[in-house]
């Protein structure tokens, strides 16, 4: 999609530090941290919210999931992890194409 910042990272349009890709998705830092570690997954497909979710795109977020889940490890989060969705206005959705903050490497608060 036009104007998207996160197509543009994963057609490479822009620079991003990523630490891993397949066909599927992308995992790059956060440009403005807020954790020791904080991590985005990103679909290659842009879409912006859960609720665009049909059948196929379910399952692409059931397996970033598990990929996130399996690579925990590699990417330092042995210690656990938070994963945030924001949705829309409210919640404060910055970037318009659904990503999974991916948070750790210190004690999380909870606010
Ligand atoms: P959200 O508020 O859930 O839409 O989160 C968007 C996130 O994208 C924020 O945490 C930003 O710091 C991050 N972000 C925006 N632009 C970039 C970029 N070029 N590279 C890495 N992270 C970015
Ligand atoms: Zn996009």
């Amino acid at each position: 999609m036009e104007n998207c910042i996160f197509c543009k990272i994963v057609a490479g349009e822009i620079p991003a530090a990523k630490v891993y890709e397949d066909g599927e998705m992308i995992i790059f830092k956060d440009i403005e941290p807020i954790a020791q570690i904080h991590l985005l997954a990103v679909p290659k497909e842009h879409f912006k919210l859960l609720s665009e979710m049909d059948a196929p795109r379910t399952a692409l977020v059931g397996c970033m999931l598990a990929k996130i889940a399996a690579f925990a490890p590699k990417l330092g989060l042995d210690g656990g992890y938070r994963l945030v969705i924001n949705q829309g206005e409210d919640a404060g959705q910055t970037v318009p194409h659904l990503h999974i903050h991916i948070l750790g490497g210190q004690k999380l608060g909870w606010a």
